[in-house]
């Protein structure tokens, strides 16, 4: 089991010729791939969809003015350390900043890794709740990072002992990568751990190309679903990785083959060293409309840019509607433009 963590090991799994740059791109940002992602790659494709998204590569160097540390805006919306509360009815608690694998494009790639902002202490963590406790608008509490699932089924459990006596707390959500890149996480004291609030239970799986449904993954899906937890999908729009339909349609279907409800397509963010992996939004919007004449309702996703800033999340999928003053054009999923009500 080779836990890949370093440019060198990169180098010793065969996954590149030589170091050249990479311990360079390695002190800015994390390397991590897992025995799991190492299986999924093809070291025979140079273009490689899965390698694409975990192997550093010289690119990363190159950091594009519109690019931002910051690139969603979660800093300027942070009360106290570990919480981001950007709407009024939840808020993210970002307990740890590690996660099992580092992918290449990542959002928040500055403040996660081993030189990330790191766990919270004991004090922050009360603080955090007690945050969460006193604002009773909070309807439900989004566990992301970092990855939550890398903490152990006992502090998790604990987190969730904490959190179920917070009454007006009724939904606890997940945001995790390791049904897909670290699946023996996923066991019965892990499943138990995630539904100990007593709180309605969602994850959302973060995956990007219908490779990563590996036999592993899926056998980790169903012990979560058949666990009591619902499940939801996140993946981003990447270039070289899902920007073609036929991946697209399979990415979203495997996700519903598996009991996950596709929910956001994210358009790639302003995070630095990351412009090869970003793509136009009126492509992506083309992508978006051929899917929903291509594949069922069940595995359509919504389309979702977050805003620079910190002004959020807004559906960026091609508007289907205009006019006004009770007189409408919409437009059908061939492109083809009708009014409403009809002539
Ligand atoms: C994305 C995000 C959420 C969750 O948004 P949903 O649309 O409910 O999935 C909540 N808070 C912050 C700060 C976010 O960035
Ligand atoms: S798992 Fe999520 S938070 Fe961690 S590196 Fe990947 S995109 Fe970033």
């Amino acid at each position: 089991m080779t836990f890949v963590k370093s440019a060198k090991a990169l180098v010793d799994a065969g996954l590149v010729q030589d170091i050249g740059t990479l311990d360079v791109v390695a002190e800015r940002y994390a390397i991590g791939i897992t025995p799991a992602v190492l299986d999924l790659i093809d070291r025979a494709d140079p273009e490689d969809p899965i390698a694409r998204q975990f192997v550093p590569t010289e690119a990363e160097l190159l950091t594009k003015p519109e690019e931002r540390a910051d690139p969603i805006g979660d800093l300027s919306h942070s009360p106290v350390e570990g919480i981001v509360h950007r709407y009024p009815d939840r808020v993210l608690l970002k307990a740890v900043h590690v996660c099992p694998v580092y992918c290449r494009f990542c959002f928040r790639r500055e403040m996660v890794g081993p030189q990330g902002l790191g766990t919270l202490t004991g004090p922050e963590l009360d603080a955090a709740m007690d945050y969460i406790a006193a604002h009773e608008e909070i309807w439900e509490v989004i566990l992301t990072g970092g990855d939550p699932l890398v903490l152990s089924p006992r502090r998790l459990a604990g987190l969730m002992e904490r959190l179920a006596k917070i009454e007006h707390v009724k939904i606890v959500r997940f945001h995790t990568r390791v049904p897909v890149v670290e699946p023996e996480r996923i066991d019965e004291a892990m499943v138990e751990a995630l539904m100990s609030s007593g709180k309605t239970t969602y994850l959302a799986v973060h995956a990007n190309h219908p490779r990563e449904f590996s036999p592993a993954a899926r056998q980790a899906f169903k012990k979560l679903f058949d666990g009591g937890v619902a499940l939801l999908s996140q993946s981003v729009l990447l270039r070289g990785v899902n920007d073609d339909v036929e991946t697209l349609a399979a990415l979203m279907r495997g996700f519903v083959e598996n009991r996950i409800k596709p929910y956001y397509l994210h358009h790639p963010d302003l995070a630095p060293g990351t412009s090869h992996f970003r793509i136009g939004i009126e492509e992506g919007q083309a992508l978006v409309a051929a899917l929903r004449g291509r594949i069922s309702g069940l595995c359509q996703p919504t389309y979702v840019l977050d805003i620079p800033g910190g002004h959020g999340k807004t559906d960026i999928g091609a508007a289907k509607v205009s006019g006004g003053d009770g007189c409408f054009t919409v437009r059908d999923w061939r492109g083809g433009e009708h009014a409403y009500p009809p002539e």
